[in-house]
């Protein structure tokens, strides 16, 4: 099983808040392509997320409520889908103040859908405000009351798939985007098993950028997937019904695989919040699965060190120590099994 290992694979990020209190966006001044101020928003976006939750003893916003309310629609119907400021508008969104009240990072630059509504710039077309949603089970709710399926609710329910493996934000289709909240049946979903016959599609993902769709990590990446089955991206002229059979669609299975995992798979690897003392990183983790694990750590996703053994069972505790004057924003544990 070429997934068992990656499976049990925790990556735990720990975002440095002075770094995310300090960093300034990126000059817009060396953006040069639409694809990457779409992967720029994602990242601010996604920051401020991560920065919300920080404030708020790790608890996330969700899906359901990341964009302050506010729902949009071909054509537009209310004012709060072209004015940021409107009641129910992005203005409102409990991120709004994380993202340094920038309207233009909520919207992907090939995004050309505009609307009009009397109250708004008396009836001028407007571009629409929003072009990204929440992964739903984020913060949740479920997808369809579905069970089984772990809803993470706090920055450290992140274990499994991990932080670098669970997606946060995503480019919608704009004639399927409507709330924030953008829905993945995990219905049919077995690692290892891309021929899910009872796949579906709940909503689009986006194709602006070569076929693919920006989406954004909970360790704070982001990046273009580029959709294989023609399913997947529909012509302009489809009508667009959402919630939709798509029988062993591969893109539903990439996207299965990011969204979540069964709940006794999610919980049974546990970390403690890992701390940054002095130079020592230190993580405590507890082990349910019956399995050891090597404790590794690294402050680029590349370059891995051991840092120590965890015992199945038990409680463990295993620190290392590393340069962390180095500049980098964030550091990661992940357990890897022992075979
Ligand atoms: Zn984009």
């Amino acid at each position: 099983m070429a997934f068992s290992r990656v499976d049990l694979l925790a990556v735990l990020a720990v975002l440095a808040l002075i770094a995310l209190i300090t960093r300034a966006s990126i000059a817009s001044a060396t953006r040069t392509d639409a694809q990457a101020i779409c992967l720029d928003n994602l990242r601010e976006l996604t920051r401020a997320w991560t920065a919300h939750a920080i404030d708020h003893e790790g608890a996330l916003v969700s899906a359901s409520q990341w964009t302050g309310g506010q729902w949009l629609s071909l054509p537009v119907s209310s004012p709060s889908e072209i004015d940021p400021y409107a009641p129910e508008g992005i203005a409102s969104s409990p991120l709004w103040q994380y993202t340094g009240n920038q309207p233009q990072i909520w919207r992907c630059p090939e995004d050309t859908t505009t609307g009009s509504h009397p109250d708004y710039q008396n009836g001028a077309p407007a571009p629409r405000v929003r072009s990204y949603s929440m992964n739903g089970w984020v913060g949740g709710p479920a997808w369809a009351g579905q069970t089984g399926w772990k809803v993470y609710t706090k920055l450290d329910d992140f274990q499994v798939p991990g932080p670098s493996g669970t997606f946060i934000l995503i480019g919608e289709r704009p004639e399927s985007i409507n709330d924030g909240y953008f829905g993945v049946d995990m219905i049919g979903f077995k690692q290892g098993s891309p021929q899910n016959p009872q796949a579906r599609i709940i909503d689009y993902p986006a194709s602006y950028h070569s076929g693919g769709a920006s989406i954004s990590y909970m360790d704070g990446r982001a990046e273009v997937n580029v959709w294989k089955d023609p399913r997947t991206v529909p012509p302009p002229e489809f009508i667009f019904p959402l919630n939709v059979a798509s029988p062993g669609n591969p893109d539903v299975y990439w996207l299965q695989y990011r969204t979540t995992r069964r709940v006794e798979q999610a919980n049974a690897l546990r970390f403690g919040s890992p701390r940054v003392m002095g130079e020592d990183f230190r993580a405590a983790a507890r082990i349910q699965d019956g399995h050891d694990y090597d404790l590794e750590v690294s402050n680029d996703l590349v370059n891995w060190k051991k840092a120590g053994l965890i015992q199945s069972g038990e409680e463990s505790e295993a620190s290392v120590e590393m340069n962390i004057n180095d500049n980098t924003t964030r550091q990661f544990f992940r357990a890897r099994r022992r075979e």
